[in-house]
């Protein structure tokens, strides 16, 4: 897709969700970057059902260590992988307290540098926390990239390439936002819900649903 078309993709996406905004609930980067961490293969709504309790006894770092890996697990059961996810967050506020004094840093090599934080996520913190014109390519968007024509690419990382080279620097924020809302829900992975898409006329995809009946 060239850079006007996408462009245009962008725009059309913009102007069917004007004030896009993560899903995730959070209060300050640190909150966010468990949200996140918390995230992975899980619903943002489970994640946020288990996270109130959580934030509540671990607002902060120090709250998080003092809670330990134990107490971190008691109120994320319910989220797949919770044991893993535990595990990194009381290593990641660990680590915020040795090595950032306590604070969430803005740099991509700090974040990956944390426990259980790869690309996605300081992409993701990098973005929503501190303003950074980041891709974070989740499974919702690196399903629309490829299917649209938008940024094909065998690897998320291809995807990420793609998508920032295309997309103007300007829309690159809450690009992240259009990009996962539509695929979460309007370009669903099963059924595409194309008899209703802000970007049908641009879209590539050949085999689009028609209107249900
Ligand atoms: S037309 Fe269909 S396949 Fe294309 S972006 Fe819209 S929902 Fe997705």
């Amino acid at each position: 897709m060239s850079r006007p078309h996408a462009r245009r993709f962008i725009e059309a996406l913009a102007r069917a969700n004007p004030d896009p905004q993560s899903e995730l609930t959070y209060v300050d980067p640190f909150t966010l970057l468990v949200a996140v961490v918390l995230s992975a293969q899980a619903t943002d709504a489970s994640v946020n059902k288990a996270s109130v309790g959580l934030f509540a006894a671990g607002p902060d770092p120090a709250a998080m260590v003092a809670l330990g890996e134990a107490g971190i697990a008691h109120h994320i059961r319910s989220i797949g992988l919770w044991r893993t996810k535990a595990r990194h967050v009381a290593a990641l506020s660990a680590a915020l307290i040795a090595k950032h004094g306590g604070i969430v840093p803005s740099d991509r090599a700090a974040l990956e540098a944390l426990p259980g934080v790869g690309r996605k996520t300081a992409n993701v913190v990098m973005n929503v926390a501190f303003g950074q014109s980041t891709m974070a390519v989740d499974t919702h968007i690196f399903r629309v990239g490829n299917r649209t024509g938008l940024a094909p690419g065998s690897t998320p990382r291809a995807v990420e390439a793609k998508l920032l080279a295309q997309i103007p620097a300007a829309m690159l924020r809450p690009a992240h936002h259009w990009l996962i809302l539509h695929g979460r829900y309007v370009c669903k992975a099963r059924r595409p819900e194309c008899w209703r898409c802000a970007v049908a006329d641009l879209c590539r995809y050949m085999d689009k649903t028609p209107a249900p009946s």
